[in-house]
């Protein structure tokens, strides 16, 4: 399958599915469930979308420091991955987002990310996409990387170049 082909299936997903068939959902999971207790249904619905996760990121002195690069393959007009069904077969170092990801130190998910938030014992913001109800909140709010001035991995030579102190990061 061509990388031309994965993009024109992955820009047929309309984000909004995700929130029209949860009538079999527990209400407010995120509230009453660990990570380890949520059903695969349930993970998938926690995260919002944002698409930070798919900045690349530099470790200098054991610290995590983002940059404004992303990955080849995230379409920055909805911060969704062109190529989500085989991600980790085209991208050798793409992380899937699992329990020991969230946990990992140093961190190198966003403060903002709705795994580590519940993982902290924390509660979704009032933008998150499972209460407002609508995917396009985290955009909205200003919480995604739509609209930031990013950097495509392909144009980058030195990473260290790109370090951004984004206060959501
Ligand atoms: S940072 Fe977390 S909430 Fe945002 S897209 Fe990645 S996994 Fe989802
Ligand atoms: S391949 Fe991985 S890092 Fe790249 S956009 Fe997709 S999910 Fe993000």
């Amino acid at each position: 399958m061509s990388e031309q082909t994965d993009f024109v299936l992955e820009e047929e997903y309309d984000p909004q599915s995700r929130y029209r068939h949860t009538s079999d959902i527990e209400p407010e999971f995120w509230k009453k469930k660990k990570l380890e207790e949520m059903t695969p249904q349930e993970w998938e619905l926690l995260c919002d979308g944002c698409g930070k996760c798919c900045l690349n990121k530099v470790e200098i002195k054991g610290k995590i420091h983002f940059t404004n690069t992303y990955c080849r393959f995230l379409n920055i007009t909805n911060c969704l991955c062109k190529i989500y069904a085989h991600r980790f077969q085209k991208v050798s170092d793409c992380r899937n987002i699992d329990i020991a990801a969230v946990r990992e130190k140093p961190r190198w998910l966003p403060k903002t990310c709705a795994y580590v938030l519940i993982d902290e014992g924390k509660d979704l913001p009032p933008w998150h996409p499972l209460k407002s109800g609508m995917a396009c909140s985290v955009h909205q709010a200003g919480f995604s990387l739509k609209g930031r001035k990013l950097v495509n991995e392909s144009e980058v030579e030195d990473y260290e170049n790109y370090i951004v102190e984004w206060e959501d990061l």
